[in-house]
């Protein structure tokens, strides 16, 4: 996003941009309350008075009622505009201003009064930084680790052009759930991730479960942008070789019409499908359904997969739910 539409683009809540054909029409189960109320307003004031961004609203994701009426959102660090231009992501692409040196140090605070149990971290892609961007996020571990040290954290990270010492500064910094967003099947990268390299990014996830890290590794696919099924079989066995742990998957919803068209909606009856598909292929943990993001109910996903700082180092032990999820 432009890297990873680490959420998976989507329509504002409540609303329905798409232009598709009654072929292709957003159905009911799409459809998601608009953002209101105190919770909600505590969230956005948080953030505002922080300087602060979230992939929440900067990615147009539907779950923003839900998650900040549940206390909860995602950090979308380095600033809000993206130098990649996925065709599907509704981050907004260009040239990103300097980086916000208290960031990490505000991120943390944000973190401790939101009093988080499971802090969820991305960024928008920083090809113009030397290092991707990945100080920043090793110093907001740092600095959530020291601040709220009974948080656990998932960092959803670039691809960092492949750099191997970006992402060694990350796991340096001891994430609990490290991911990246495959996003889609190779076939679709040229239209869908013109700057992105299907191989580059699992490459990524297995050079982070090489390193010996006790890190989750984590990734996500989007349904709808012209994928056929056995493709997306042959990305979650692709996934399972680079010994991926969690697999999330979720429908591509259109942004704008800008945007890439919604080729097809999934029902619920096929996300469950492709959940017992995944639980079949390897991975650990798997969440599917329509509005299914990365981040969406990250927490429940930390807990049940044995996540705790308070109970020492951070691993994932035990999936206790696993396929009966
Ligand atoms: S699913 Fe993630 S990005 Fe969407 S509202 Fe929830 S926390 Fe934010």
């Amino acid at each position: 996003m432009r890297e990873p539409l680490h959420e998976g683009a989507v329509s504002s809540p409540g609303e329905d941009v798409e232009s598709e054909t009654a072929a292709v029409r957003k159905p009911s189960w799409l459809r998601v309350r608009p953002p209101v109320g105190e919770a909600v307003e505590n969230v956005r004031n948080l953030m505002r008075g922080r300087s602060l961004h979230t992939v929440c609203e900067a990615a147009l994701c539907p779950n923003i009622s839900e998650c900040w009426n549940r206390g909860t959102a995602t950090f979308l660090i380095l600033g809000n505009v993206c130098t990649r231009n996925c065709a599907f992501c509704a981050v907004r692409g260009g040239s990103p201003p300097k980086v916000n040196g208290r960031e990490a140090h505000e991120v943390a605070e944000a973190v401790a009064a939101m009093k988080l149990v499971h802090a969820v971290i991305t960024s928008v892609t920083r090809d113009d930084l030397r290092d991707g961007g990945a100080g920043l996020f090793a110093s907001t571990l740092e600095c959530i680790h020291h601040r709220a040290p009974g948080t656990t954290v998932e960092v959803l990270i670039p691809d960092f052009k492949g750099s191997r010492s970006a992402l060694e500064t990350v796991i340096k910094a001891r994430p609990d759930i490290l991911g990246h967003n495959i996003e889609t099947v190779p076939r679709l990268y040229p239209s869908a991730r013109p700057q992105a390299d299907y191989r580059r990014s699992l490459d990524l996830l297995r050079a982070a479960r090489e390193s010996g890290t006790r890190s989750a590794t984590k990734s996500g696919i989007m349904m709808g942008l012209g994928e056929t099924h056995q493709e997306i079989l042959q990305v979650m066995a692709d996934l399972r070789e680079a010994r991926c742990d969690i697999l999330t998957i979720g429908q591509y919803l259109r942004p704008s019409k800008k945007h890439l068209p919604v080729m097809r909606y999934y029902t619920p009856e096929e996300f469950a499908e492709l959940k017992k598909e995944a639980y079949d292929a390897g991975f650990l943990w798997v969440e599917s359904g329509p509005l299914v993001r990365s981040s969406y109910h990250a927490d429940e996903q930390a807990r049940n997969a044995g996540l705790s700082r308070s109970e020492g180092t951070p691993i994932v032990r035990e999936f206790r739910r696993g396929k009966e999820g």
